[in-house]
């Protein structure tokens, strides 16, 4: 049995020199398997460099973030997305992108935020890619753009999901998977996060997946990294009331089946 992060950063500019050590402490605990999520120019770059060194066992995804759209100017964006439309031929998928409404964010950029996300839906349908979706406090209106633009012939995949079960039922009529964080964990724990666990539950067995976005969102006091979302496996099992034992495999082998037809050419 093998497992899945299916949203890691390993080439974060945090990590990234470390990315052998993470990738090998992985594999030894059985996680062989990592989609890298993409943010900005920079950032594809050394996800094709640890293509090179890591090959199959990486999934490569090259998007403009919400959080870094606000870094740049709309002129520059527009020039960022352009280099995207040629570049996104070396990776497997489009994003990370999305719509971040958290209060954190600059709202003066938010219609910046929503052109790019649409700029992206377009490249991923013309590239028939599948596209990752970024989604914090913005879900109604991500569906309403999601059926806007017919998105619902892309393979979707919700990274981090946060939003609630009504919201969830939305994006699964559009054919979306749902990515489960470490917020799993706090949940198994009984630390908060009953809304996550509860869409959790009201999502499929085959559209599931799990992630660490490591280096970011971790749980505990300990670095978020890749192999820790074996942790994430084991809190869905105790949240679904599964035994753990046999558990693991038949969620493992579950998950690969779905990467795999995200994934697939
Ligand atoms: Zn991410």
């Amino acid at each position: 049995m093998n497992f899945i992060d299916n949203h890691c950063h390993l080439s974060d500019e945090r990590i990234f020199d470390r990315a052998e050590t993470l990738v090998k402490e992985a594999t030894e605990a059985k996680v062989t398997r990592f989609a890298l999520a993409g943010v900005e120019p920079a950032e594809w770059k050394r996800q094709v460099e640890l293509k090179a060194k890591f090959g199959d066992s990486l999934i490569l995804n090259f998007g403009l973030h919400p959080w870094w759209v606000e870094k740049y100017s709309a002129s520059e964006i527009k020039e960022i997305l352009q280099i995207l439309d040629q570049e996104i031929v070396h990776a497997n998928g489009v994003g990370e992108t999305g719509l971040d409404f958290y209060e954190k964010r600059d709202p003066s950029r938010f219609d910046d935020q929503r052109e790019a996300f649409r700029a992206q839906i377009h490249i991923a349908k013309r590239h028939k890619k599948p596209l990752i979706l970024h989604i914090v406090q913005a879900h109604e209106e991500c569906v309403k753009i999601l059926k806007e633009e017919k998105a619902e012939e892309l393979k979707l995949v919700l990274h981090s999901y946060s939003g609630n079960v009504t919201q969830l039922q939305e994006y699964l009529k559009l054919g979306a998977y749902v990515s489960y964080s470490g917020s799993l964990v706090k949940a198994a724990r009984g630390e908060g996060h009953e809304k996550t666990a509860k869409a959790l539950l009201n999502t499929p067995i085959n559209r599931v997946l799990f992630e660490t976005d490591s280096p970011d969102q971790g749980w505990d006091s300990g670095e978020n990294a890749p192999k820790r979302v074996l942790e994430v496996y084991e809190a869905a099992l105790v949240l679904m009331e599964l035994p753990l034992a046999s558990g693991m495999g038949a969620m493992a082998d579950v998950v690969t089946k779905t990467f795999n037809h995200i994934y697939a050419k």
